[in-house]
């Protein structure tokens, strides 16, 4: 049996790999991966900078990976729908195996995918993993999809059984004789106009395993108490692994279960926010497009490039907006306290479509996915399912004082604000004028109780019609 193991991206391991596993133990194993103009072309990674250098470097070591296993990966230039099945073919293999992507244009890929391959007689076996339960798989009573993340979270958990992830192969058989091509090395950060950030955490599967073993060691038994606080280093920072596949889900799910105590089962409730997404995106693929209440379709967002730049650059004068678009811009990553409080901002504060917002951290984000990203953005603008009520509005400041509340993480990124009095770091247009002096930032773009009295205004006329 000859396997053609398609690596797309979310599977950037050798551990837990379903796929390469079933290939390794039945025959010869070609393993593939294809460089994509559709994420490769240097004008498209160019718009994704930080995915792009954690992509690359969870790339160079996975082929470093199963080259220490006996193997090669092979890094073919083109589009995945034209080079697998050409090459399915042109190496006689009798699969290809590969993990299901849920977001609609892959799936769209695969169905082209799986009707060329159709056409040559080679089989495409799509493997489960991305999430723990196939998404579209946890249903209502009726057969539907939840409405509501409480009761899809306790269908999951019936569900669920011991998670056991499988180990790496302890090795692999060489490609076999014949396998030719123009392979590639992976793309240089530099070669697709890109400069290194040394801010982005390191690509891989050996450093996802570190982070995953400091979060369980250091961290877990109080992230119920600091995953909420955005001047802790209290959540697991795993995001960009669990995307990117240097870790499975299953590992994590497993790895935390084991450990138990009490932030396990806050933890594991917070990856059943991401089954959730991925279950939504599954079944409503259009969310990219719309929002998932109707009642909001032709909402009447503003046009306010000022505000919009402001919010994008960190200028708004709210210390926790701002901190958290530098952060984005700044290290590929936000809190996610201060993800809901900016996207809210941006939506409700400001009446600029999340839309903007939602394509801005999907191109800022090392963690950035599609299903999560946009999850996130609905329940923040109020038109998400089962998301925040849309008449409830974050206030920047009181969020700020409970969640920030010695402001060292808005210092951190605001570093201006070094000079405002502490009782003062999330208002600091209230800092005596005489004192004012002493940094400079930037005045309130919007006074929170207008901004919230026109938000609720034109809601509550728009949803009533
Ligand atoms: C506006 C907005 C946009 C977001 N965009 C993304 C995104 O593009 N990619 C992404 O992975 N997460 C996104 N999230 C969810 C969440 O903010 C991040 O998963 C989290 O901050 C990542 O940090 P962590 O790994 O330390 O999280 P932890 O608190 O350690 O959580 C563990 C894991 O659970 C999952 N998770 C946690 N919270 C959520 C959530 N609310 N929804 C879905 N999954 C969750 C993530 O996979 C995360 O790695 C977004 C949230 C909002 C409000």
């Amino acid at each position: 049996m000859r396997s053609l193991v398609w690596f797309r991206g979310k599977d950037l391991r050798v551990a837990d790999h379903a796929p390469l596993l079933e290939a390794a133990a039945s025959g010869e194993v070609i393993p593939l991966f294809v460089l994509d103009p559709f994420f490769f072309a240097p004008e498209r990674a160019r718009k994704l900078p930080h995915r792009m250098q954690f992509l690359l470097e969870s790339l160079g070591q996975l082929q470093a990976e199963l080259a220490r296993l006996g193997s090669r990966l092979l890094i073919v230039p083109g589009r995945s729908v034209d080079v697998v099945p050409r090459l399915a073919h042109q190496w006689r293999v009798d699969r290809v195996l590969a993990y299901r992507w849920s977001e609609p244009f892959g799936r769209e890929r695969d169905r082209r995918v799986v009707e060329a391959l159709d056409r040559e007689g080679i089989a495409f076996r799509l493997f489960e993993g991305e999430t723990l339960l196939p998404p579209g798989s946890v249903q209502t009573g009726q057969g539907g999809m939840f409405r509501v993340f409480t009761p899809f979270a306790r269908a999951c958990a019936a569900r669920l059984g011991p998670q056991v992830p499988l180990a790496a192969p302890a090795a692999l058989p060489p490609l076999p004789a014949g396998v030719v091509t123009q392979d590639v090395p992976p793309p240089s950060l530099e070669a697709l106009g890109l400069s290194p950030n040394a801010r982005i955490q390191p690509g891989g599967e050996q450093q996802a395993r570190i982070r995953l073993a400091a979060f369980l060691e250091d961290r877990l038994d109080r992230y119920h108490q600091d995953r909420d606080r955005m001047d802790r280093p209290g959540t697991s920072r795993l995001s960009a692994d669990v995307k990117f596949g240097t870790l499975s889900i299953r590992q994590v799910w497993q790895a935390v279960s084991a450990h138990g105590g009490p932030g396990a089962a806050p933890f594991l409730n917070e990856l059943l926010w991401r089954e959730f997404s991925h279950h939504l995106l599954w079944t409503w693929p259009d969310l990219l497009e719309r929002p998932f209440r109707p009642a909001f379709a032709g909402f009447p967002w503003r046009e306010d490039p000022a505000a919009w730049e402001a919010w994008r650059e960190g200028r708004t004068g709210y210390p926790v907006v701002d901190a958290a678009a530098r952060q984005l811009l700044g290290e590929g990553f936000v809190h996610n306290r201060a993800r809901m409080v900016a996207a809210s901002f941006l939506a409700k504060h400001l009446l600029v479509d999340w839309r903007l917002g939602e394509a801005h951290y999907l191109a800022w984000l090392t963690d950035g996915d599609w299903a999560q990203n946009n999850a996130g953005w609905q329940w923040s603008a109020g038109c998400g399912c089962d998301a925040q009520p849309w008449f409830r509005m974050f206030n920047p400041v009181s969020q700020g004082l409970k969640f920030d509340p010695d402001g060292a993480y808005v210092k951190r990124w605001v570093p201006e604000l070094e000079g405002c009095p502490a009782a003062f770091i999330h208002e600091p247009w209230k800092v005596p004028r005489e004192q004012r002096r002493r940094f400079h930032y930037p005045e309130p773009i919007v006074d929170h109780a207008f901004a919230r009295a026109r938000f609720l205004a034109a809601a509550k006329a728009h949803l009533a019609r």
